[in-house]
């Protein structure tokens, strides 16, 4: 599956936030599975409006979503990667992700413990990555010794990983994580990138926890957090952590009722998780039958033999061909079969780059 991880200082509601993501999940299990992998993890349903009109359109008895992964990454302090050094529960915890959700405190409460003493999301952030990076720093000034040796003693696998290291250690030494890698990145770079497990290289989204009050408007610190996160092309989501634990225990009706009130149109969580998933570069695509429509993820660039592979490695070993309507064709022609008669259901083949929103069926042999 794929993975976000929660990261912050302590008391800024990373728990609060992780539990009612979770929680909400929790209470749609009719509909929605779920389940807890371990204590800190949870998968979450990614709500996509999508599927109810697929479903009506298809006469589908029952909708199931595509899901992804938070995890809640305790544990990370001022002056973490000196002294004790970052715990490994962090440290694996951190290197299991794909993409980090770094929650800000940016609500004032008296009675909650601020660790810095002082409500400041921007210095925070840096206080953090500060952290992170300082991790990576070490470890790869330690691992570059011998990566060196090996590579000019004409080591081939030295000599492939040798340049992204230095790379890395050229950004981290001037004060920047390892993510600014990733823009434009080639696919195999990637795959060197990742296989250096640095904890900075990992995209991020900022969440700002306010106020029940500022939940619709945001505030000055939300306002600096956007500013820092614009300058980093990083994305911004404007939550409540108080809110969504509230909401998490609404029924539907309820919910719309309550969020109405507070000038909100759906929950915050909805946007985190949306955000989550682009984040990680996903797009979905779906499958439409009587018994069910559902939707499925795949990377971005993904081609149809391997989002075939995603519901049953058969699929993708004997793939033929697939049966491809877009989601706007569907939707207004009104179903497969109006689709087919328009001349708008496309055979594609193995080189076939699925889009965000096709509806497929896969021919394959067994
Ligand atoms: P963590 O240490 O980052 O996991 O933080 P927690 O989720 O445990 O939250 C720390 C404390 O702040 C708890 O007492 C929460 O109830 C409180 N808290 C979390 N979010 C909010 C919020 O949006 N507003 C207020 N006033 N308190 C919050």
């Amino acid at each position: 599956g794929f993975k976000c991880g929660i990261v912050g200082l302590p008391n800024v509601g990373k728990s609060t936030l992780f539990n009612a993501l979770t929680r909400t999940a929790a209470a749609q299990a009719a509909n929605y599975p779920f389940c807890t992998i371990e204590p800190n993890t949870g998968e979450v349903a990614v709500p996509d409006p999508r599927l109810q009109k697929i479903a009506a359109i298809g006469k589908s008895k029952e909708i199931i979503p595509t899901r992804i992964s938070f995890v809640d990454i305790a544990g990370l302090v001022r002056g973490a990667s000196k002294g004790e050094g970052l715990g490994n529960q962090f440290l694996a915890n951190i290197r299991e992700v794909d993409a980090i959700v770094h929650v800000l405190r940016c609500f004032e409460d008296d009675d909650i413990t601020h660790v810095e003493g002082r409500i400041d999301p921007v210095a925070d952030a840096e206080t953090v990555e500060t952290e992170l990076m300082l991790a990576d720093l070490e470890s790869l000034e330690r691992r570059i010794v011998q990566v060196r040796k090996r590579a000019s003693g004409k080591d081939k696998e030295a000599m492939a990983v040798l340049p992204m290291m230095e790379a890395a250690l050229e950004l981290l030494q001037a004060g920047r994580p390892t993510r600014f890698l990733l823009n434009g990145i080639a696919p195999e770079d990637l795959r060197i990138l990742q296989g250096l497990n640095l904890l900075t290289s990992h995209p991020v989204l900022y969440v700002c926890n306010v106020a029940e009050a500022d939940a619709a408007t945001g505030n000055e610190h939300t306002k600096a957090v956007e500013r820092m996160a614009a300058a980093q092309g990083a994305r911004t989501v404007v939550i409540s952590a108080a809110i969504e634990a509230e909401v998490a225990q609404l029924s539907d009706e309820e919910e719309l009722e309550f969020l109405a009130t507070l000038g909100l149109d759906e929950p915050g969580l909805n946007k985190v998780i949306r955000a989550g998933y682009e984040l990680l570069q996903l797009i979905t695509y779906f499958t439409v039958g009587p018994k069910e429509t559902r939707a499925w993820t795949v990377h971005k660039g993904a081609k149809a033999p391997q989002a075939a592979g995603v519901i049953h490695t058969d699929f993708e070993r004997g793939f033929i061909r697939a049966q491809t309507i877009s989601y706007n064709d569907f939707v207004t022609l009104g179903g497969e079969v109006a689709a087919k008669e328009a001349g708008r259901a496309r055979d594609e083949g193995k080189e076939y780059v699925v889009q965000d929103g096709d509806i497929m069926l896969f021919k394959f042999n067994t």
